[in-house]
């Protein structure tokens, strides 16, 4: 059938649904893209805005097990649970567990560095039909510490140093020179002068939903919440409706296994929660977005003001946001920077992770006119345009020249 006649149906209107959708719609498909929200207010509008081509170290590395104690004991750490929640999650801890060796983290690592070396490339197709002058900038992302002894940074370097990702390490002097504004606490940084920022997430993602519509995209805003098949075609279910496909995308982020689970999978897809504040008209105090790396929490200069991002916290998809979490951003940028006002804008948001730090992109284990593209974790804007071109090259039956086999849902199997 030529792509012109196949009917797509995108389900999640966050990054990577909207760049599934945009790159299908290159290649002649009819998409209709499906949100229970306006798009882009999900993980991807309060996100940090790195587009980070660098960070193929995964999470799941040898040594992050006998960090966690401390971690979770410090006020100021970046980790967090919600106890209510943890018996519920005894199943993703066991397998990020068993993923945490060095051979498994040299998987993710190769698997990351694979998608994430194409990343700025597949957004620069579709910046080409949007204009993002003022929300792009490529000013270069540092991470900066305050330990003299580099050892926990070694394992970080060696891996990269195999996969030939590019960095330039900063002395304290040089990390002043960039950043003049920041209290002098640090004794070290990296520098990935290549790496970009948006000063919004949430307004690229509309211009790019406002390009899909313009080029005869249909939106409906719509809850879905079941799917089943007609003679082999996807139907997709409100309490009310019903629309059948051709082929159907899944792209729900952290929510993604409500529907995964009604296609007889059983992937483990759970959420670190994450979150951010902002300190409005003090975005000045900073030119790029700068990570503090023992804290493991960021800021980023933004429309909004100074946004201020971080927190792993495992709790779920429903309990509330923690004052805690919010006090420890707000504590920490203060420690960073003096002249802080009161902060505004306490959000939560859901990053979609798996066990293995490795997200789903590729067919449905049971139905082949089912393809996902979710689960990209502390990655997933960096990733929208490379996942959501490799999902249309896959439904367009064309190479990718990628191995693709580690990101399949058949790993769960
Ligand atoms: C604090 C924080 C900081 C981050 N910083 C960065 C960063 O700097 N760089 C980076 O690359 N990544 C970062 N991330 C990760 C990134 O934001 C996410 O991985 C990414 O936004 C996930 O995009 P998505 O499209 O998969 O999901 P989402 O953005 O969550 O979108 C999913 C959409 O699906 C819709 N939906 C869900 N279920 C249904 C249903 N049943 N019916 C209809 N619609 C449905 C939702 O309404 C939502 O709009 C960060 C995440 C957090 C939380």
């Amino acid at each position: 059938m030529e792509n012109n006649k196949v009917r797509i149906g995108v389900i999640g209107a966050g990054i990577q649904g909207v760049c599934s959708a945009l790159f299908l719609q290159k290649k002649g498909f009819q998409v209709t893209l499906f949100d229970r929200d306006e798009p882009g207010n999900s993980a991807t509008y309060g996100n940090a805005g790195h587009f980070s081509p660098y960070a193929s170290v995964p999470l799941n590395r040898p040594d992050v097990l006998t960090d966690v104690p401390s971690m979770l004991l410090s006020s100021r750490g970046p980790l967090a649970l919600k106890w209510n929640y943890v018996p519920k999650m005894i199943p993703w801890f066991f397998k990020f567990i068993l993923n945490c060796s060095k051979k498994k983290m040299m998987h993710t690592a190769k698997n990351m560095h694979q998608i994430l070396d194409l990343a700025i490339p597949a957004f620069d197709e579709l910046f080409e039909e949007i204009d993002v002058k003022d929300l792009v900038e490529n000013k270069g992302i540092m991470y900066i510490w305050n330990e003299q002894n580099l050892k926990s940074r070694e394992l970080e370097f060696n891996i990269r140093k195999e996969l030939g990702v590019k960095h330039q390490m900063l002395s304290p002097k040089e990390i002043h020179d960039l950043e003049p504004n920041i209290k002098p606490f640090y004794h070290g940084g990296v520098f990935y002068n290549y790496a970009r920022h948006t000063r919004n997430p949430k307004k690229i993602l509309t211009r790019l939903f406002e390009t899909f519509l313009k080029k005869g995209g249909k939106f409906l805003k719509l809850n879905i919440n079941n799917l089943n098949f007609d003679n082999e075609k996807p139907v997709v279910r409100t309490e009310a409706q019903r629309f059948v496909f051709d082929k159907l995308v899944i792209t729900c982020g952290a929510f993604s296994k409500q529907l995964t689970d009604k296609l007889y999978e059983n992937i483990p897809l759970d959420t670190e929660r994450g979150y951010h504040v902002h300190f409005k008209g003090c975005d000045h105090l900073i030119s790029r977005p700068v990570v503090h790396a023992n804290h493991a929490f960021g800021m980023t200069p933004m429309e909004q003001g100074l946004r201020v991002v971080g927190t792993v916290e495992f709790g779920g998809l429903k309990n509330p946001l923690s004052k805690t979490r919010i006090k420890n951003l707000v504590e920490n940028a203060k420690d960073m920077l003096d002249g802080l006002p009161e902060h505004d804008d306490e959000w939560l948001g859901f990053r979609p992770s798996l066990p293995d730090f490795l997200p789903v992109i590729g067919p449905s284990k049971n139905y082949n006119n089912v393809f996902y593209s979710f689960g990209h974790h502390h990655l997933g804007w960096t990733l929208g345009a490379i996942s959501g071109k490799i999902i249309s090259k896959m439904i367009a039956k064309e190479n990718t020249n990628l191995d693709l086999k580690a990101y399949s849902s058949q790993r769960f199997s």
